[in-house]
């Protein structure tokens, strides 16, 4: 697959054309940034270490009849996808409070959160990604309702599937965050599933093992990635 023109650089990841108009190459890239931007560093090797982590996620997801965007690893660093009409919106699901709930709601970090919480956000980096709730998502036309229903059952789905998965691995799955898109009538996972975009502690000792190790300036961010990928079982080797 011939990669072609640049269509998108964000914050962690570039999005590439190729010579099928149906499919996407996605580079994961070492930059890092927290508070819409604010902190940034890159990171080494962390866009090859999350390049093959969301592959091994993605493929979990795929078996589990969910389907995702995920095509095929290209390189170290790069990903073949489907290419999807992103819904301009995020799904956050969270089992324990942690991050903005806390901030928004006066809770403590490590409550337990029973049943598991939903939340929109509107993909917005100059409105700092505020909250919306599914009349908005309706009113302003960024999903049709049966997306609405559909993104947060699939995202509901991905929680059962690894919330099993991290804890046989020895990790609470805290949270995260999905984006969704359609691909010929479908709702597709799109994005990432990696340390970056969720919440994982050890169990024992609630050690952060994910991007608040960056936020929080823990240091040994890659490094926790890593220990994560070892202990799923996600193939590091050559990177
Ligand atoms: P951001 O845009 O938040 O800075 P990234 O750096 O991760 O995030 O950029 C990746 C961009 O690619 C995101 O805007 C995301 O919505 C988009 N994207 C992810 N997967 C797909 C896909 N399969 N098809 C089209 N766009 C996608
Ligand atoms: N998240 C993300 N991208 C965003 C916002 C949030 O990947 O633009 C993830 C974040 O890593 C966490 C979950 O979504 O796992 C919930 O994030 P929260 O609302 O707590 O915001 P934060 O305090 O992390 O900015």
């Amino acid at each position: 697959m011939q990669k072609k023109q640049e269509l998108y650089a964000g914050k962690a990841k570039s999005v590439y054309t190729t010579d099928d108009p149906d499919r996407l190459v996605l580079l994961f890239r070492n930059d890092t940034s927290a508070f819409d931007g604010e902190k940034k560093a890159q990171l080494d090797r962390k866009g090859a270490v999350n390049n093959r982590f969301n592959a091994f996620i993605m493929q979990r997801l795929a078996a589990s009849g969910i389907e995702t965007h995920f095509e095929k690893l290209l390189a170290n660093d790069e990903s073949l996808v489907k290419k999807l009409k992103m819904f301009p919106v995020e799904c956050v699901v969270r089992n324990i409070a942690a991050g903005s709930i806390c901030r928004r709601l006066g809770v403590q970090e490590g409550v337990d959160l029973n049943p598991p919480t939903f939340e929109f956000f509107l993909k917005n980096d100059a409105l700092h990604d505020p909250m919306i709730n599914e009349y908005h998502i309706r009113s302003f036309g960024w999903a049709r309702d049966h997306e609405v229903a559909q993104m947060k059952e699939l995202t509901f789905k991905v929680n059962d599937v690894l919330k099993r998965l991290f804890a046989d691995a020895g990790m609470l799955l805290v949270d995260y965050k999905l984006e969704f898109g359609d691909f010929h009538g479908r709702v597709v996972l799109g994005d990432e599933f990696t340390p970056d975009g969720c919440r994982l502690w050890d169990v024992a000792t609630r050690k952060k093992l994910d991007k608040d190790r960056f936020r929080q300036g823990l240091g040994g961010v890659v490094e926790a990635y890593e220990e994560v990928a070892h202990r799923l079982g996600v193939d590091l080797s050559g990177i």
